[in-house]
């Protein structure tokens, strides 16, 4: 019985089970097919408006991976998602959460023994933050600017349209969740960003080759195996700049803040 909005809407719904051990976020944990899972929205009452609000951006992830429709309902329902009204509300998570279960139930790994894990979009950047900040920065926080990195990757790289890319970090940014986090630029001792090691990081997690989902369009993404360093930190001043003041490099018009 998941009780937060990001456990109904994403984590709760599905056959992984993990617990936090030697320091590490959700380090040991099983498959377990679940005989039911019950999503009462009575529970999210118990958190704040603000938790509440942030939890619904695997919603958002889920719609810009599988469902172009689901994602335009977002972007036209944003004022009543962020004043948390409960029709609104209840439908975003309904939906999100039968998308990730469709998925495990029919995306043909379940189990995932193979690479490809569309419904980690943008995780590779979040499980790094979390990390970096000693798991002071929430899993939904850290997952906006993980999607907000990897969408304007897609761009960088000729996947997806600015247009595109600028609708989905609006959403973001509509629900008050964060783009831009300052660990982001972070380096190493040899001048590398550190965020960057989160990609090896990634790397093992899957146990095999590095596959990561990018979109070429907004509900369809492209699994690629290689991102490239360069482009990675052009992608993120980009971003910086946007978080900043609104605006894309070359765009003449702000957006909305
Ligand atoms: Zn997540």
């Amino acid at each position: 019985m998941p009780t937060t909005s990001l456990a109904q809407d994403d984590s709760g719904v599905g056959v992984k089970n993990a617990i936090n051990a030697y320091d590490k976020k959700n380090f040991l944990g099983c498959f377990s097919v679940p005989y039911a899972v019950v999503n009462d929205f009575a529970f999210l009452s118990t958190q704040s408006p603000a938790e509440c609000r942030e939890g619904l951006v695997e919603a958002i992830k889920v719609a810009c991976v599988k469902d172009e429709k689901f994602f335009r309902w977002i972007e036209s329902n944003l004022p009543g998602l962020h004043a948390l009204q409960s029709q609104a509300l209840q439908y975003c998570i309904e939906h999100s959460a039968l998308l990730h279960a469709k998925h495990i139930c029919q995306g043909g790994d379940a189990f995932e023994m193979g690479s490809s894990r569309p419904l980690d979009f943008g995780h590779w950047v979040a499980h790094r933050l979390e990390q970096m900040s000693g798991n002071k920065l929430s899993h939904a926080r850290a997952v906006s600017i993980g999607l907000a990195v990897d969408v304007l990757y897609s761009a960088q790289a000729g996947l997806l349209s600015r247009q595109a890319c600028l609708r989905i970090l609006e959403v973001l940014h509509g629900l008050e969740l964060p783009l831009w986090h300052d660990l982001l630029e972070q380096r190493c001792s040899n001048g590398q960003l550190l965020i960057w090691q989160g990609l090896e990081e990634f790397r093992e997690h899957l146990g095999g080759r590095l596959t990561v989902l990018l979109l070429k369009d907004i509900g369809r993404g492209v699994n690629i195996h290689h991102i490239d360093y360069a482009l990675f930190c052009a992608s993120l001043e980009q971003l910086a700049q946007f978080a900043a003041n609104g605006t894309l490099p070359g765009d003449s018009t702000p957006q909305a803040h």
